[in-house]
C-alpha cells in the first residue's frame, strides 16, 4: 500500500477543521441558541472569519476571547489537535478502506460527546442519529445488505440488552443506574461492532471510568461521571484491537 505524505498533511488539515466543527456543534447545539459557530457564549460579540481559524485563533489569542477575555479551555485545542492526529492516523495505519472512514467517523463523534457530556452531561441525539445512518451507509456500501442488516439487527438487540441492565440496576440500586443517552449510545456500539464486541467495548469503557468513580467516592465529590467519554475510548480501542481481540475470543471460546 503506498501511503502519501500530502494526503497525510492534507488529512490532518481536513481533521482539524472537521474535529473544530464539532467541537462547536456538541458546545452551541445543547443551548439551542440561533447564533452558532461565530459568536462568544459570554459577550455575544461576533467573531471575524481569522479568529474562527482551528488551532491558530487560539494560540494567537492565548486562549481566550479577544473581546470579553473569557478562558476558554486547552481541553478544547487538545481535542482538535487530536482529531486532526486521529485523521492522518487512520490513513497511515489503513489507507482508503471502510476502517479508516470508521475511525474517522468514531474521531468526530468522540470528540462531540467528550465536550457535551463533560460540560452538560448530554450526548446529542442529533449526533448519535447522524454517525449511526452514516455507519449503517458505509456498510452496506463496502459489505452488502446482508452485513447492513445484520448490524442493525445487532445494534437494537444491544439497545434492548442494555434497557434490561437498566431494569435490573434501577431496581437493585433503587435509582438511575444508566443514562438514557449511554443506552443510545450503546445502540451505536452494535452498528459498528455486531453483539460480541459491543459487549468487550462496553467492560473495557466501564474499566476505564472506574477510576475515576473511586476517586470521586473518595474526595466525597457529589457529582455525576459523565459516562459517554469512557465508552466512546471503549469502543475506539476495540476497534482498533479488534484483529487480537478477536483471535484472543477464540482462543477463550
Ligand atoms: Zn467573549
Amino acid at each position: 500500500m503506498l501511503i502519501d505524505v500530502y494526503t497525510i498533511v492534507l488529512l490532518f488539515f481536513v481533521g482539524l477543521i472537521a474535529g473544530y466543527v464539532s467541537i462547536i456543534v456538541a458546545l452551541k447545539l445543547p443551548l439551542k441558541k440561533k447564533e452558532y459557530i461565530n459568536v462568544c457564549d459570554n459577550c455575544n460579540h461576533k467573531y471575524k472569519w481569522y479568529e474562527l481559524i482551528p488551532l491558530f485563533s487560539f494560540l494567537m489569542n492565548r486562549g481566550v476571547c479577544p473581546y470579553c477575555k473569557t478562558k476558554l479551555s486547552i481541553g478544547y485545542f487538545i481535542l482538535n489537535f487530536i482529531s486532526g492526529l486521529l485523521f492522518s492516523f487512520a490513513y497511515i495505519f489503513y489507507g482508503f478502506s471502510y476502517e479508516m472512514i470508521v475511525v474517522i467517523l468514531l474521531t468526530l463523534l468522540a470528540v462531540m460527546i467528550y465536550v457535551s457530556d463533560f460540560k452538560y452531561y448530554v450526548i446529542l441525539d442529533e449526533a448519535l442519529i447522524f454517525f449511526s445512518l452514516l455507519i449503517l451507509l458505509f456498510k452496506a456500501i463496502f459489505f452488502g445488505f446482508k452485513t447492513f442488516l445484520i448490524s442493525l439487527c445487532s445494534g437494537l438487540l444491544i439497545f434492548v440488552f442494555m434497557l434490561i441492565i437498566r431494569f435490573i440496576g434501577n431496581k437493585a440500586f433503587k435509582q438511575d443506574s444508566l443514562g438514557g443517552g449511554d443506552i443510545k449510545l450503546s445502540m451505536f456500539f452494535g452498528f459498528v461492532l455486531g453483539v460480541r464486541l459491543s459487549i468487550i467495548s462496553l467492560v473495557i469503557g466501564s474499566f476505564l471510568a472506574f477510576p475515576i468513580a473511586v476517586y470521586y467516592s473518595l474526595s466525597k465529590i457529589d457529582k455525576e461521571i459523565p459516562f459517554g467519554p469512557f465508552l466512546m475510548t471503549g469502543l475506539f480501542l476495540v476497534f482498533v484491537f479488534m484483529e487480537p481481540i478477536k483471535s484472543f475470543l477464540s482462543i477463550i471460546f
